[in-house]
């Protein structure tokens, strides 16, 4: 009976230390800004290596015979890297976050995002409860 009268405090306190480690720790942290970078320069060796196959694949498509093959795979290159593109500036957003420590919080709800989401989609802002709430969301207003 006589301890009751201390779960507030108590409470007060474990509520207030929730509140400090809503955010990942620097070791953590590290470790995903480690995983960003190697996926940003993967992607940008890719991009490289795909600009000298469309250079070369312009070469070969002299021919006029393989005008419609070459402008095909120019479109579906000019898709990919515009896709990479996009990626790239998210991980450049994901990193700014990193900095600021704000990455792994969700920006909608403030609760951290589960690691193992994280670690499959490291660019994300959301955590998977409210990316579902959005997704749903969406899908009435589209009915
Ligand atoms: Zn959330």
């Amino acid at each position: 009976m006589g301890e009751g009268a201390y779960t507030p405090a108590f409470l007060f306190v474990f509520g207030l230390e929730v509140i400090m480690t809503k955010k990942l720790t620097k070791t953590k942290l590290k470790e995903f800004e480690k995983e960003l970078i190697d996926w940003k320069e993967s992607l940008l060796s890719e991009a490289q290596s795909s600009i000298e196959d469309l250079a070369q694949t312009q070469e070969n498509h002299a021919d006029i015979s393989d005008q419609a093959s070459a402008e095909t795979d120019r479109n579906f290159s000019l898709r990919i890297r515009d896709r990479e593109r996009k990626l790239i500036v998210k991980i450049n957003e994901a990193l700014e976050r990193i900095k600021d420590a704000s990455f792994g919080v969700c920006e909608l709800c403030g609760e951290l995002i589960g690691e193992k989401r994280l670690k499959a989609r490291p660019v994300t802002t959301q955590c998977i409860e409210c990316k579902t709430e959005m997704e749903e969301q969406e899908r009435r207003e589209a009915i």
